[in-house]
C-alpha cells in the first residue's frame, strides 16, 4: 500500500514538475513575446517622433503655422514654431489677428474668410501683412479650408488651413523689380550670363550698343552676335573667355564688330559670380561705349599736336619733334638746316582781307608750302603767319639754297581768294646745326634773328645766320630805351576788363591789363611793348607797376565793401624766370593789406613749355598764397594736356580765337572738349572775347563758369570800372 502511494506520489510529483516546467517556459515565451511587442512599439514611437520632428522641421523651413479651427465649439488650435500647440478660444483669436493686421489688408482678409466660410470659394486664401513682435510689418500667406459642414444646414463645422511666412519672399521680390527697374534705365550695357557663357538677360542699352534686340541676343553664347570671320577675332575672343575662367574677372577695351553690321569701340568689364561653394553659376558684365570718348581722345591728341587751321604740325609738335630727332640721331646726322619762314606784310593783308580771308590763305599756303617741301624732316605753322621746315643736308641731296629757292618760287604763284589774286612774298632766315649751335632753342634763335635781318632789309629774301646779326638786338635797344624812360615817367596805365558769371551776369571780378599813355602817340596797346619788354629785365619792372596798381585798386574796393573782389594780372615767362615775382606780390599784399583770394594770376601755355623745377616751385608757393592760377590763351598752339596735371592750375581761360569761331561745327567740337575735359578735371572755366550772344549761349550751354568779352564791357577805366562794380555786383 505504502510502495503504491508511494509510486502515486512520484508519478504525481512528477506530473507537476512537468506542468511547472511547462508553465515556465510558457511564461519565458509570454515575456520573449512581451519584449518583442515593446520594441516594435518603440520602434513605431521612435518613427512617429522622427516623422514628427521631420514635419517641424519641414514647417520651420517654409515658415508654416498650421491651425485647426473646430467652429462648432468655437476652438482653434495653433502650432507653432517649436511645434507646441495652443488651444484657444477663436474668437478672441479671430480678435486678436484683427487687430495686428495692417490696416491695409484687413478688409481683403475678412472679404476671403467669409466668401469661404459661406461656401462660395472653393478654398480660403489671403495675403496680408501682420505686426510682429518687433513692431515691424510682416507678410504672410494664409490659405485653408472647411473639412466638415452640417449636411443639412451646410453650415461649416471644421475648418484647418495654414499659414506661411513670406518676407523673405516679397523682399527678394521687391529687389528683383529694383534690380530691373535699374537694368532697364542703366546708361550702360549689362549682360548676365550663364555658366556656358550663354546670354539669360541684358538691358536696352545693350541692345543699342550692339544693335540687336533682346530676342536675338537671349540664349546665344557670348561671342555668337560678333563677327568671328578672322583668326584674330577669334583668338580675341577666346582670350576673354580664357581670362575670365581662370581669374573670374575680365577687363578691357575692345573693338567688336557686330553681326548687325555695327562697330563699336566697348570697355568690357565682365565678373564671374559664385555660389557658397565657389562654383560658377553666372556672369555679370558691364559694357560702356566708348565711341564718344574715344572720339574725344581723338580730337584731343590732334589739338595737342596739329594747327586746326593749316592742318600743320604745331609748335609743341616741332619741338618735340626735333628734339627727339636730334637725341636719338646724334651720331648718324651730318648737318641740319633750321628754315623760320614768315609772310611779308601779313597783317596789312590779312586786315584787308578780313579775318576769313586771312584763314584762307595761310590754309592755302600751307597747303602750298606743304607740296614744295616733302623732302624736309618736318615743317610747322608756329604761329599766326611763322612757319619752321627743317632739312637734313647732304651732298647727295638739293642744296638749302635749292629748297628755298623752290619754296620762294611756289609761293610767288598768286592765291585764289574770293575770285580775287593775292600776291604774296616771304623772308626766310637759316641757321645750321652743328655749326651755329647744338641746342634747338639756341639754333630757332639763330633762324629767327637771321628771319629778322631779311625782314629789315624789305622782306623777300632768304638770310643766312651770321654773327653780324647782333645790330638787330641793338635796334631794340633803342625801343627799351624809350621804354624805360616810359616807366620813370610813370606812363604806364592799367584798364580792368570786367568778369562775369554765366548763370546771372553778376560780376565776379576784373582782368587788369596794362598800357602806355604815351605823350604824344596816344594810348599804345600792350602787344606792342610787352614782347620787347619781356627781353629785356623791363619785364619784371611793368610786372611790379601792374600789381602795385592792382593791389592798390583792390584795397579801395574793399574798403567800398566788395570784399571779395578778385582781379587776375597777366605774367610773362620771363617774370617767372628771371623777376622776383613771389617778392613782388608779397609786397603788395602787405603794403595794402589785402588777400591772396583777391588776386589771381594768367599765364600762358608757352611759359610752361620749360617745364622746370624752379618754375614748379614758384607756381606751388603761389598757390600756398591762395592766388588762383589761370591758364590763358588755353587752346591756341600748344596745349600739352600734361600742364594741367603737372602744375597747380585752377581756372583754364579759352582763347578769343575759339570763341570768335563758334558757328563753325568742327570749332565748336574742340571747345566743347576742351570745356568737358576741364571740367572734369575741376577747373573753373572762363571764356574771353565773347562778343555775340550767340557765343555766350553755345558757352553757357557747356556749363561755362565766367564770362569775359566786348559784350559785357571793353577794359574800363578805373573809375569806370567802380561804376560797373556798383551796377552790377550780386
Ligand atoms: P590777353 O591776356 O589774352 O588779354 C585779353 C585781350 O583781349 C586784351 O587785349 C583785351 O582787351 C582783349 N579783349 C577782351 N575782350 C575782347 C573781345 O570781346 N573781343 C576782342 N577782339 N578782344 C577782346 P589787350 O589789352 O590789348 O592785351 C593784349 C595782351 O597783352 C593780353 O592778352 C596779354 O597777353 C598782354 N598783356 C596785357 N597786360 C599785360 C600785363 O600787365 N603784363 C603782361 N605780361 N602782359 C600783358
Ligand atoms: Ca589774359
Ligand atoms: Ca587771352
Amino acid at each position: 500500500m505504502t510502495k503504491q502511494l508511494n509510486e502515486q506520489l512520484n508519478i504525481e510529483m512528477k506530473k507537476s514538475q512537468d506542468t511547472s516546467q511547462e508553465l515556465h517556459n510558457y511564461s519565458q515565451t509570454l515575456e520573449e513575446k512581451i519584449k518583442e511587442r515593446t520594441v516594435d512599439l518603440e520602434n513605431i514611437h521612435l518613427d512617429l517622433k522622427n516623422k514628427q520632428t521631420n514635419l517641424v522641421l519641414a514647417h520651420e523651413i517654409a515658415g508654416l503655422i498650421p491651425w485647426d479651427w473646430n467652429i462648432k465649439d468655437r476652438k482653434i488650435t495653433l502650432t507653432d514654431k517649436l511645434n507646441r500647440t495652443h488651444l484657444k478660444n477663436s474668437d478672441l483669436h479671430r480678435a486678436k489677428l484683427l487687430s495686428l493686421i495692417h490696416p491695409d489688408d484687413s478688409e481683403h482678409f475678412k472679404t476671403e474668410m467669409r466668401l469661404h466660410l459661406r461656401g462660395l470659394t472653393e478654398r480660403f486664401e489671403a495675403t496680408y501683412r501682420v505686426k510682429q513682435y518687433d513692431d515691424k510689418w510682416y507678410w504672410v500667406h494664409d490659405i485653408g479650408s472647411v473639412i466638415l459642414r452640417d449636411p443639412r444646414s451646410k453650415r461649416p463645422l471644421h475648418m484647418v488651413g495654414i499659414r506661411r511666412d513670406i518676407h523673405q519672399e516679397r523682399q527678394d521680390q521687391e529687389r528683383l523689380k529694383l534690380t530691373a527697374s535699374v537694368l532697364q534705365q542703366a546708361a550702360e550695357g549689362i549682360i548676365i550670363l550663364d555658366e556656358d557663357f550663354k546670354y539669360i538677360e541684358i538691358n536696352p542699352f545693350f541692345e543699342q550698343i550692339t544693335g540687336f534686340k533682346r530676342e536675338q541676343i537671349i540664349g546665344k553664347h557670348i561671342f555668337d552676335i560678333t563677327e568671328n570671320y578672322k583668326a584674330r577675332q577669334r583668338s580675341n575672343h577666346n582670350q576673354i573667355i580664357t581670362q575670365i575662367m581662370q581669374n573670374g574677372i575680365y577687363d578691357g577695351d575692345v573693338t567688336e564688330k557686330f553681326l548687325s553690321g555695327k562697330k563699336t569701340a566697348i570697355r568690357f568689364h565682365i565678373n564671374a559670380v559664385k555660389d557658397e561653394q565657389n562654383r560658377t553659376i553666372n556672369y555679370i558684365g558691364i559694357i560702356s561705349d566708348l565711341t564718344e570718348q574715344k572720339l574725344q581722345e581723338q580730337r584731343l591728341s590732334y589739338l595737342e599736336n596739329y594747327d586746326k587751321l593749316t592742318d600743320l604740325p604745331n609748335r609743341l609738335y616741332y619741338h618735340d619733334q626735333l628734339h627727339q630727332y636730334l637725341m636719338s640721331q646724334k651720331d648718324s646726322i651730318q648737318q641740319l638746316a633750321i628754315i623760320r619762314l614768315n609772310i611779308d606784310r601779313f597783317r596789312p593783308i590779312n586786315e584787308y582781307l578780313s579775318n576769313r580771308g586771312g584763314d584762307e590763305l595761310l590754309r592755302q599756303f600751307s597747303q602750298r608750302l606743304r607740296l614744295v617741301t616733302s623732302e624736309a624732316f618736318i615743317v610747322a605753322h608756329l604761329n599766326s603767319d611763322n612757319f619752321a621746315i627743317v632739312y637734313e643736308v647732304s651732298h647727295i641731296r638739293p642744296s638749302i639754297n635749292e629748297h628755298c629757292e623752290r619754296i620762294t618760287k611756289a609761293l610767288h604763284t598768286p592765291f585764289n581768294l574770293d575770285d580775287q589774286e593775292q600776291f604774296i612774298t616771304v623772308s626766310m632766315g637759316v641757321s645750321f646745326y652743328p655749326e651755329h649751335g647744338r641746342q634747338i632753342d639756341y639754333l630757332n634763335n639763330c633762324a629767327e634773328l637771321a628771319l629778322f635781318e631779311a625782314k629789315r632789309l624789305g622782306g623777300n629774301t632768304v638770310k643766312i645766320y651770321s654773327n653780324e646779326m647782333s645790330r638787330v638786338v641793338d635796334e631794340s635797344n633803342q625801343l627799351e630805351r624809350e621804354l624805360r624812360h616810359a616807366i620813370h615817367n610813370d606812363e604806364l596805365i592799367v584798364h580792368y576788363q570786367p568778369k562775369v558769371y554765366f548763370e546771372n551776369h553778376k560780376i565776379q571780378g576784373f582782368e587788369v591789363l596794362v598800357r602806355w599813355q604815351h605823350p604824344t602817340k596816344g594810348l599804345i596797346p600792350p602787344n606792342i611793348f610787352i614782347p620787347i619788354a619781356e627781353q629785356t629785365s623791363l619785364i619784371s619792372e611793368i610786372g611790379q607797376i601792374v600789381i602795385d596798381k592792382t593791389a592798390q585798386q583792390i584795397q579801395i574796393w574793399k574798403s567800398m565793401g566788395y570784399e571779395d573782389i578778385r582781379v587776375s594780372f597777366n605774367v610773362a615767362a620771363q617774370q617767372l624766370h628771371r623777376g622776383n615775382l613771389l617778392n613782388t606780390i608779397d609786397t603788395a599784399i602787405n603794403k595794402y593789406h589785402i588777400s591772396g583770394q583777391n588776386l589771381e594770376l594768367e599765364l600762358t601755355e608757352s611759359t610752361l613749355l620749360e617745364n622746370s623745377h624752379a618754375m614748379k616751385k614758384t607756381l606751388e608757393e603761389i598757390s600756398k598764397r591762395d592766388i588762383q592760377i589761370s591758364l590763358d590763351d588755353f587752346g591756341t598752339g600748344y596745349s600739352s594736356l600734361s600742364y594741367l596735371t603737372d602744375f597747380p592750375i585752377d581756372i583754364l581761360k579759352i582763347d578769343k580765337s575759339f570763341v570768335s569761331k563758334i558757328g563753325q561745327p568742327k570749332q565748336e567740337a574742340i571747345i566743347s572738349a576742351i570745356v568737358t575735359m576741364g571740367q572734369a578735371m575741376g577747373m573753373t572755366i572762363v571764356a574771353e572775347g565773347i562778343e555775340t550772344a550767340e557765343q555766350l549761349n553755345f558757352l553757357n550751354n557747356l556749363n561755362c563758369h565766367l564770362a569775359q568779352g566786348y559784350l559785357f564791357s571793353k577794359p574800363l577805366t578805373e573809375t569806370d570800372a567802380t561804376k560797373f562794380l556798383k551796377m552790377n555786383s550780386a
